[in-house]
């Protein structure tokens, strides 16, 4: 089995969800398979250790949607592959509907679960923003939009043997980047963090997030919050858990005041422990937690920051 993997950069290195795809199309192609990956317009040196034999490459550029395109055209037209995988990023919802129209492959999106069988490819893929999850199969070759999350990053670098295949010229594009906006350096990363604590609308006052703030630190995690505490402005963007925050997968996810609208289950629904505290007992969160109490965050809070303390400290 032969599978390309779509690089995303971020300052011209992969992302992490890029270094899980990587590892997760090594598990999907097993042994005698091969993995090659299209860095384009990025450090191709950066891939060179990800485990791939080859790494196609082009100059350094930023990203263009019509000239990215028009290369994983050229590369999968001369290379022919089994499976041809995107992350679900902005990028990769770009690409990959193109390349499969102009392919006429078929198309998985938001996947979450991939398996293979004989020719075939099958995918658990999120619908309707999460609420639901659609199994659907197709012969390969075939594209995938894979969620982050859905495959764990490897420990290490792998063999540094992958050969760097350099692209031709840029292709003719009428796309102009005119301007780009860094994510902040000193922001936090929650898709790193082991514990989240996170605070929905619940929790009623913003007063109540240096509190929150307190027990995360004691559960040595991270505070994160749902979209209407963003909105309000209570914490800053990248801390925003859902459908349009980030995609998390903490081993603790700790709940509070958080109703579990499904845009927001989208982004922490694969969470390994989910903790929910809420004074709805028929609140949906309580259909995804593990544990839970009925009860008022008033309540809680100041109560589990006490406990907590008194075993930390
Ligand atoms: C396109 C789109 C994208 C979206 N993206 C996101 C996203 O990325 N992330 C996200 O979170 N949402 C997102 N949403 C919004 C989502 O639909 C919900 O509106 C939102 O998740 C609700 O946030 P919440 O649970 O904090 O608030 P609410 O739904 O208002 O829930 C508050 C909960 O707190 C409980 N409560 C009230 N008082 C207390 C108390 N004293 N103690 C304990 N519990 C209490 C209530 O019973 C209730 O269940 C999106 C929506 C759309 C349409």
């Amino acid at each position: 089995m032969k599978i390309l993997v779509y690089l995303d950069l971020q300052d011209g290195v992969p992302t992490a969800l890029s270094r899980e795809l990587v590892a997760g199309a090594r598990r999907l192609a097993g042994q005698g398979g091969s993995i090659e990956l299209a860095l384009i317009g990025g450090d191709a040196d950066a891939a060179r250790n990800l485990g791939a034999s080859r790494v196609f490459t082009s100059t350094p550029s930023p990203y263009d949607p019509v000239a990215h395109g028009a290369y994983l055209q050229g590369i999968v037209a001369d290379n022919g592959f089994d499976l041809i995988v995107f992350g679900c990023t902005t990028s990769g919802l770009d690409l990959a509907p193109v390349l499969a129209f102009r392919n006429d492959l078929p198309l998985l999106s938001y996947c979450t679960a991939v398996r293979i069988s004989g020719g075939t490819v099958e995918a658990d893929s999120q619908i309707y923003g999460g609420k639901l999850v659609s199994t659907a199969e197709a012969s390969m070759p075939a594209v995938l939009l894979v969620n982050a999350g859905t495959f764990s990053e490897e420990n290490g670098s792998q063999a540094e043997n992958a050969e760097i295949i350099q692209l031709p010229d840029r292709p003719q594009s009428s796309v102009r980047l005119l301007s780009a906006n860094r994510p902040d350096p000193n922001a936090v990363d929650i898709t790193k963090a082991s514990r989240l604590l996170c605070v929905g609308r619940g929790i009623g006052e913003q007063d109540v997030i240096e509190e929150a703030r307190e027990v995360a630190d004691l559960m040595g995690g991270e505070i994160v919050g749902s979209r209407p505490i963003i909105d309000a402005g209570w914490l800053p963007k990248e801390r925003q858990v859902g459908k349009s925050g980030r995609k998390v997968k903490p081993q603790l996810y700790l709940a509070l005041g958080v109703s579990g609208a499904p845009e927001h289950i989208e982004g922490m629904g694969g969470a390994g422990t989910i903790v929910a505290i809420n004074t709805d007992a028929g609140a949906p969160i309580f259909d995804h937690a593990h544990f839970g109490a009925a009860v008022d965050v008033a309540d809680f809070l100041p109560a589990f920051k006490e406990a907590l303390a008194r075993k930390v400290g």
